[in-house]
C-alpha cells in the first residue's frame, strides 16, 4: 500500500511540483492550501507524513504543528522561507522531524521523506516476547500464544522469575530463593524437575519455542527468539 503524504502549502505552483515528485516516488500526495483544513484532515485520517509550510492561511504552520503533536506522532517536515528561521523553529521544540528551507529541490524533499519513513519503519516495535509468552503475576496466569499454561505454583514462580530477567543466567540456588521462598522442602535438584515439566508443558502448546535454556554447569536462562 502506498503511503499517504499530506503537503500543506499555499503556493499552488510549488505545491503541484512537490506533489508530482512525491507521486513519482511512489507515494500518494494530497495538497492542502489552508492550515485549518489540513488539521481537520490529519485528525480524520492520519497520513504517513506531513510536509508543512510555515506561512499558511487559516492556521499557520507553527500552530498546526503543535496541534498535530498534541495527539499524533505523525512525522512532520517543516518548510520555511528563511534559513535563519530554522534555528528559531528548533528552539521552539515543535517536534518536527526535519526542516527544509525554500528554495529546495523537490528531489531533496523526496529524499528526506524516504529517510524519515525508513527511520520510522526501523523504529516500529518488534513483536514483544510477551505476546508469545504472557505472564500475569497478579492472576498467576501464564499464556503461551494466548493459550493458558496449566502450571503448579512452583512452576509458575520459576517461569515468572526467569522471564522477569530475560538473558540473565540464574543458578539453581538463586531460583530456589526467587521462586520457592516459602517452600522449604524444595531441594536444589527439584528445580531441574520443575524446569523439565515447564518445558514439556510449554512445548505442548508451542512446539520448539523452548524459552528456558540450560547453561551448562551454572543453571538456567530465559530467552525467547522472536520468530
Ligand atoms: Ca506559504
Amino acid at each position: 500500500m502506498s503511503a499517504a503524504i499530506y503537503i500543506v502549502e499555499d503556493e499552488p505552483a510549488l505545491a503541484d511540483l512537490m506533489a508530482d515528485y512525491v507521486r513519482a516516488a511512489g507515494f500518494v500526495p494530497t495538497v492542502f492550501g489552508d492550515g485549518a483544513l489540513a488539521l481537520a484532515a490529519i485528525r480524520a485520517d492520519t497520513p504517513a507524513l506531513v510536509v508543512l509550510d510555515l506561512m499558511l492561511p487559516g492556521l499557520d504552520g507553527l500552530s498546526l504543528c503543535r496541534a498535530v503533536r498534541e495527539q499524533s506522532e505523525v512525522p512532520v517536515i517543516m518548510v520555511t522561507a528563511r534559513v535563519e528561521e530554522i534555528d528559531r523553529l528548533l528552539g521552539l521544540e515543535l517536534g518536527a522531524d526535519d526542516y527544509l528551507c525554500k528554495p529546495f529541490s523537490p528531489r531533496e524533499l523526496v529524499a528526506r521523506i524516504q529517510a524519515i519513513l525508513r527511520r520510522a519503519r526501523a523504529q516500529a516495535p518488534a513483536p514483544r516476547p510477551e505476546q508469545i509468552l504472557a505472564i500475569d503475576a497478579a492472576s498467576r496466569r501464564a499464556l503461551v500464544r494466548d493459550a493458558p499454561l496449566d502450571l503448579t505454583p512452583s512452576e509458575f514462580d520459576l517461569l515468572a522469575a526467569l522471564a522477569r530477567r530475560p538473558g540473565q543466567v540464574f543458578s539453581r540456588a538463586q531460583l530456589l530463593e526467587l521462586a520457592c521462598q516459602d517452600k522449604l522442602d524444595i531441594h536444589d535438584r527439584a528445580i531441574d524437575s520443575h524446569i523439565k515439566n515447564l518445558r514439556r508443558k510449554i512445548d505442548a502448546l508451542a512446539p520448539g519455542l523452548d524459552p528456558i535454556a540450560s547453561v551448562y554447569g551454572v543453571g538456567y536462562r530465559f530467552e525467547l527468539q522472536s520468530a
